[in-house]
């Protein structure tokens, strides 16, 4: 009854050139199979693009948020923390950051030292007190006493070892190069101590 030149004489034309049934009938499986199958892949293809939009917009937004974090941090509060008059508010985002800029090496011996707890990048999304450095320290190239700032320019990655060679007076640092070496001692797998027998001090080696 319909006009034959419409969309449903392409189908009927489909139809027609598609593999015949028993009866005769046009192949209406391989139509249906065909329509079946190109449906949920588009559905499916539409969807990993949508996603991969939508994690190209949320991967842009958090740059630019570090970016501006980053600038906000170098421009103002930097310089005004780095004359506070003891340890900065953000002192802990200093340390993570005179560790990145060293390459995690201790800057007097070259020792590989610490790690961090996060990105770098991460470090302009997290609270600025956050303590992100462990198994380092950070030394004040011109010392506190001797009228020196917490400004990036003034600070220094530093081993235990050294730390405690730069300040001799610090029974503090000189304990924790102590504690230091020992762990790194145990590290090894062996121990040394010192043994006294005889008026003559032996060096002496237990396993663990
Ligand atoms: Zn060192
Ligand atoms: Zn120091």
């Amino acid at each position: 009854m319909g006009d034959s030149t419409g969309p449903s004489s392409s189908v009927a034309s489909l139809a027609c050139d598609s593999p015949r049934g028993r009866n005769g009938h046009p192949g209406r499986t391989a139509l249906v199979a065909s329509s079946a199958t190109g449906r949920p892949g588009m559905i499916v293809v539409a969807i990993i693009v949508l996603t991969c939009a939508v994690v190209m917009v949320f991967c842009a937004v958090d740059q630019r948020r570090r970016r501006v974090a980053e600038r906000n941090w170098r421009t103002s509060m930097e310089p005004l923390l780095r004359n506070s008059s003891g340890y900065p508010a953000d002192w802990q985002r200093r340390r993570a950051l005179v560790w990145i800029r060293a390459h995690g090496r201790c800057e007097l011996c070259l020792r590989r030292i610490g790690r961090l707890s996060c990105g770098h990048d991460e470090i302009w999304v997290l609270p600025p007190e956050e303590h992100l450095l462990f198994g380092a320290q950070v030394h004040h190239i011109q010392h506190r006493l001797r009228g020196g700032d917490h400004s990036m320019e003034n600070l220094r990655l530093i081993c235990d070892q050294c730390h405690a060679a730069e300040h001799p007076g610090n029974q503090n640092l000189r304990e924790l190069a102590a504690a230091s070496r020992a762990k790194a001692s145990r590290r090894r797998g062996h121990r040394w101590g010192t043994a006294t027998s005889g008026g003559v001090t032996q060096r002496r080696r237990w396993a663990h």
